[in-house]
């Protein structure tokens, strides 16, 4: 008999959780106007709202924090992370940032300017907010397929080039960069392939408009590129990786994602000018360069979480946790975008609420009857996180409305993801009954979600 699949790592060091009555969590929803975001973490059982900063660390790590340099400049430990970079992307110039953002607004503070016009497929919502903010246009290029939540196809994540090469075409002169995502994290953590990765690049290089690869899921996007793309299967991840970032002139990373720690990022490039250029906004926003707003101790974590995470077995055990999740949401026929990404499962809550109106955000009443009814907390990927039109200011109601499971690296067992599966059939089997959403009662001009209040209708 084959032996079944598990974990390709032990425990060590747990931290215990709690469950709590429905009446408990009635009030908390309520004291938190709705919104999950302003829940305390002791009122959640099973936290679902992010896989960002919320990995485990393993023991490699937390020893490799013992020997962090904490000096000012030229820290032992940054020439440690530096060299982990530089091994894995084969990019030379590091800079590290705090986050993935800050490392968006320094590159973008070098290369944006008022007017241009940056292309992608599907920027994740920071990298939009930096290039609106700078007055530019963050245009949508991936390809149709992905809207249509119940299509299978391997690589959903992908950018069209035919509506690339249009806007290249039309904007000569005017687009100083495109940003490739991996895995495309908007339209369901869904990855793009090598093939793609090669045109793309191809074509951005022909209009000698450079590729900024965004970077925050590298190591899932290798993964699926491994299992899904032909020719790739006796690769490693660590040369499909190679591979990938052979096609782009620059990488912005979340660490907080693929590099396996609580917190840290970075810009790393073989382009020598765009570095000097990102030297001068670093010092001010992030720190010198040899730290740029982490600690010694953290960036000695990365260099072993950038080694871990770009390991098959680490990689497997992590998407076979979420396809799992998948599977049974699969035996309750409850409707998610498919195939399954490599962080999240995304529930398709307009065919799950299907009678409760647009105008009261069935994604987030989702959310909100996850949590009473197992203390789980996921989060909106809809109406509210798509906030209102700049100029009509009516809601946008045109994209996808979705509840996201997103699942944290080595934290959770497969158990919680049978009580999710679970919790949601019995949401799902009641779905008849809700026949009332939210209404907004306070909420701000941009990004919305994390502060709105809402208030329960019927
Ligand atoms: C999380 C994320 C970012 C932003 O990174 P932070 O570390 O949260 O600032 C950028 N792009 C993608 C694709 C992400 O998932």
């Amino acid at each position: 008999m084959e032996l079944p699949f598990a974990e390709s790592w032990k425990i060590k060091m747990v931290e215990p959780i709690h469950k709590s009555t429905r009446a408990e969590r009635e009030q908390w929803l309520k004291e938190a106007h709705n919104n999950i975001f302003m829940l305390k973490a002791e009122q959640v059982y099973i936290d679902l709202c992010t896989d960002s900063g919320t990995g485990a660390m393993s023991d490699r790590q937390w020893s490799a924090m013992m020997l962090g340099d904490e000096s000012y400049a030229g820290a032992n430990s940054f020439f440690k992370f530096k060299d982990a970079v530089t091994q894995i992307t084969g990019f030379n110039f590091v800079i590290p940032t705090h986050q993935g953002r800050a490392a968006e607004n320094v590159l973008f503070s070098y290369l944006v300017k008022p007017g241009n016009i940056i292309p992608g497929n599907a920027h994740f919502d920071t990298t939009k907010g930096h290039i609106e903010s700078r007055k530019a246009f963050a245009i949508d290029i991936t390809i149709d397929e992905a809207k249509d939540t119940q299509l299978e196809i391997p690589f959903k994540g992908n950018a069209d080039p035919k509506k690339l090469e249009k806007i290249l075409e039309e904007n000569r002169g005017n687009v100083p960069f495109i940003v490739l995502t991996v895995t495309n994290n908007t339209v369901g953590g869904q990855p793009v392939s090598m093939a793609n990765i090669k045109e793309i690049s191809a074509l951005c290089h022909k209009y000698g408009v450079p590729v900024v690869m965004d970077s925050a899921r590298f190591a899932e996007n290798a993964y699926f590129i491994k299992t899904r793309e032909k020719g790739y299967e006796n690769k490693t991840i660590k040369e499909i990786a190679k591979e990938m970032f052979s096609y782009a002139d620059c990488m912005t990373m979340s660490a907080k994602k693929d590099g396996l720690v609580n917190m840290g990022g970075f810009i790393a490039t073989n382009k020598q000018e765009w570095f000097d250029g990102c030297k001068a906004f670093c010092i001010p926003f992030e720190g010198y360069l040899t730290y740029g707003g982490m600690n010694g101790r953290d960036m000695n974590a990365l260099a072993v979480g950038l080694d871990e995470n770009t390991e098959f077995d680490m990689l497997q055990t992590r998407i076979k946790q979420v396809e799992y999740l998948a599977q049974r949401l699969d035996e309750f026929g409850i409707p998610y975008q498919r195939p399954a990404g490599g962080h999240a499962i995304f529930v398709d809550a307009d065919s799950v609420l299907t009678h409760v109106p647009k105008e009261e955000f069935p994604a987030q009443t989702l959310t909100c009857e996850l949590y009473l009814e197992a203390g789980i907390r996921a989060c909106e990927i809809g109406y509210l996180l798509a906030d209102r039109d700049p100029v009509t200011r009516q809601n946008r109601f045109n994209g996808l409305d979705l509840l996201r499971l997103c699942i944290p690296r080595r934290v959770y067992t497969n158990n919680h993801m049978d009580v999710i599966a679970v919790a949601l059939k019995n949401v799902y089997d009641r779905r008849e009954t809700i026949t009332r959403g939210l209404e907004i009662t306070w909420e701000a001009e941009l990004m919305r979600h994390f502060t709105v209040q809402l208030k329960r209708l019927g």
